[in-house]
């Protein structure tokens, strides 16, 4: 077991930015690694299987090593690449917001497919921050702890508003980083303190969070991996 680090984060799927020999899409997939129990999980699935597959092969990690999917929101940027997991891999745990339990069930049958409602512990030292935003659009965003009790979110276009999320995760403990989409968010004051802050794929002020926060931005490329 690794002592240093928790977990393990990999940008699989973006639309801003891609290293060499990946692909990009638009859309946001993140694969982490979770150091404790030696698995993987999937945290969004992008706009489509193909590129979703290529980005994860490309880092040599095997399909059936990736035990949970969360799908932070129902909209085809973040569930489109879920159909090629399932099908290499149906002994998948599936994650999504209560509001969408039904179809997902259907659509997946042969997976476990959990609907969340509330703050729910998903395993050990991860968390679902529980379904917000209004009934059209209900979103979650996946809370990780790390063995120091920080607490990384990973957030998917953040529709319901940015800081509900962080809100929600600082019943858990200090927030050591934050990945993924901000869409429109502008409330910038709650990123005070937060030592990385990884804004991609949907986010539209990534400028002035690049100049308010010049050593806590981090520029968020498909292929690049972060360890806490
Ligand atoms: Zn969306
Ligand atoms: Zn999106």
């Amino acid at each position: 077991m690794n002592l240093k680090y928790s977990f393990q984060i990999s940008i699989v799927f973006d639309n801003k930015c891609v290293e060499e020999g990946f692909l990009p899409g638009f859309g946001f997939s993140a694969l982490i690694y979770d150091f404790s129990t030696e698995n993987y999980l999937l945290f969004d699935t992008g706009g489509n299987s193909r590129t979703l597959l290529h980005n994860i092969n490309k880092l040599k990690v095997d399909i059936s090593s990736i035990k949970k999917v969360i799908i932070s929101h129902n909209h085809g940027d973040h569930a489109g690449g879920l159909e090629g997991i399932y099908k290499l891999n149906p002994n998948i745990e599936i994650y999504v917001p209560l509001a969408n339990l039904a179809p997902y069930k259907k659509a997946f049958s042969e997976s476990k497919v959990h609907g969340i409602s509330e703050l729910t512990i998903i395993g050990k030292n991860l968390y679902s921050s529980g379904q917000f935003g209004q009934h059209s659009i209900k979103e979650q965003a996946l809370f990780l702890r790390t063995k120091n009790n920080e607490i990384i979110i990973t957030v998917g276009c953040a529709h319901p508003g940015l800081e509900k999320f962080i809100i929600e995760a600082q019943k858990l403990g200090k927030i050591l980083a934050i990945i993924g989409g901000f869409h429109g968010f502008d409330k910038f004051s709650y990123l005070n303190g937060i030592n990385l802050i990884g804004a991609c794929h949907c986010t539209q002020h990534i400028k002035s969070i690049r100049e308010q926060f010049p050593n806590q931005y981090q520029r968020i490329c498909v292929g690049n991996s972060f360890s806490f």
